[in-house]
């Protein structure tokens, strides 16, 4: 017997590493491009960090922290963000969680019951449709416009607020598209969260890793309006497998109270996040190393390339990423008339390259019809994959 909650959970992300592994019995060899892991390929954790973590175990800080984070580690998290993105938070504002996943479940918890409603992003990263589903939520998509750079669609998300909606969640940059929202449109979002009383939460893993153009947070551009930034250590200080993040409530007219209160307490049921991580998360936000800029810089180059080919390949079309490791390009379907959908065709092309994304529909129904490849590794590897597009293609 299993609860229908779990029986309902999906992340295509990890699911297609089922079918993945099943091939790679085969004698296959297996592109991994289905997963948004910098360490994995060759941006390593830096090793001033490692360290700062050796030492952390070794001079016994092994045992269980206060659950909502080690008090230094709070302290360097707002001289980060002021530093960074010029926000005026207090360690009191900040909850240390088990990497912006955790962050994402906690808020998820503390927002929705009975059908209530959460505006996320569509195409989404899977985790807000399940978790929110999860918990009993209603997540409702508005469209990222695919016409227009996949910017938000400020009319179709105006139109999609009701009486049961809790929040707004915005990501940008934004997995899967790669879209950085333009500074008007987050503007105009945080605007009608003021005029319906909507709190906002800003998913900002990916706020380092973008390429022409700026990045301006969401708390910098809000005067009233609440926002629960979400930020962590995986992607921009590469220590995705360390799992830590944080939680920052920017609320100038003390509206999160009691939601704050309510997360404070499910963080206490579980404890803490990892005690050792967060040690050396101190070291890290105490002395930015170049390892982020290095990785944006090669990124850059991965990217260019990506794009270049994709779009020299018939019948898929695709808008360059301005921001995070993913492109998300759309499959002419009907020109190929071979597969039914884009699951049907990430998995034909997974047993015939070997090459793995993740199908589009996994993000959502505007997800329907595309595919995510990441452009994270690197140039020789990104030409095996993309001439076994071409050719799979052909
Ligand atoms: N949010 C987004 C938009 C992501 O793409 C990811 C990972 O790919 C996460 C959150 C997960 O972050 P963490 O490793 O901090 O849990």
């Amino acid at each position: 017997m299993v609860s229908r909650r779990l029986k309902d959970l999906e992340y295509a992300i990890r699911d297609i590493t089922v079918v993945a592994n099943e091939v790679r019995k085969t004698g296959k060899k297996i592109y991994h491009l289905n997963i948004g892991d910098p360490v994995i390929y060759d941006f390593k954790t830096p090793h001033y960090i490692s360290q700062a973590l050796s030492d952390a175990t070794f001079a016994g800080q092994n045992f269980y922290v206060d659950s909502l984070g080690v008090p230094e580690l709070r302290e360097e998290v707002c001289r980060y963000e002021k530093s960074k993105n010029d926000i005026d938070i207090e360690p009191d504002d900040i909850l240390i969680t088990s990497g912006v996943t955790e962050g994402i479940f906690f808020l998820l918890a503390g927002l929705l019951e009975n059908k209530s409603e959460i505006l996320v992003p569509g195409p989404a990263y899977p985790i807000y449709i399940n978790y929110a589903k999860f918990f009993d939520g209603n997540p409702i998509e508005y469209q990222l416009d695919e016409e227009n750079d996949w910017e938000p669609d400020i009319d179709d998300l105006r139109n999609k607020i009701t009486s049961k909606t809790t929040a707004i969640l915005i990501n940008s940059p934004n997995n899967p598209t790669g879209v950085l929202y333009d500074i008007k449109k987050v503007k105009e979002i945080i605007d009608i969260a003021g005029e319906y009383n909507l709190p906002i939460i800003s998913d900002e893993i990916y706020d380092q890793i973008v390429f022409e153009k700026h990045y301006d947070c969401p708390a910098t551009l809000s005067e009233d309006v609440p926002i629960i930034g979400l930020n962590g250590f995986s992607k921009a200080h590469l220590a995705t497998g360390w799992r830590l993040g944080y939680m920052y409530f920017f609320d100038p007219t003390s509206q999160l109270q009691e939601l704050k209160g309510g997360i404070e307490k499910m963080a206490r049921a579980r404890l803490c996040a990892n005690s050792i991580a967060q040690y050396a998360a101190i070291e890290a936000l105490k002395n930015p190393g170049p390892h982020t800029e290095t990785m944006v810089n090669n990124l850059k180059r991965r990217r260019d390339y990506s794009y270049k080919r994709l779009r020299q390949i018939e019948g898929l079309n695709c808008i360059n990423a301005n921001g995070t490791f993913y492109l998300f390009p759309k499959i002419q379907l009907g020109e190929f008339k071979r597969w039914k959908n884009d699951k049907e065709f990430v998995i034909d092309l997974l047993k015939e390259t070997g090459v793995c994304g993740v199908y589009g529909s996994g993000f959502g129904s505007y997800g329907k019809g595309h595919f995510r490849l990441t452009f994270l590794p690197d140039l020789k590897i990104l030409e095996e994959v993309y001439d076994l597009i071409e050719d799979f293609l052909q």
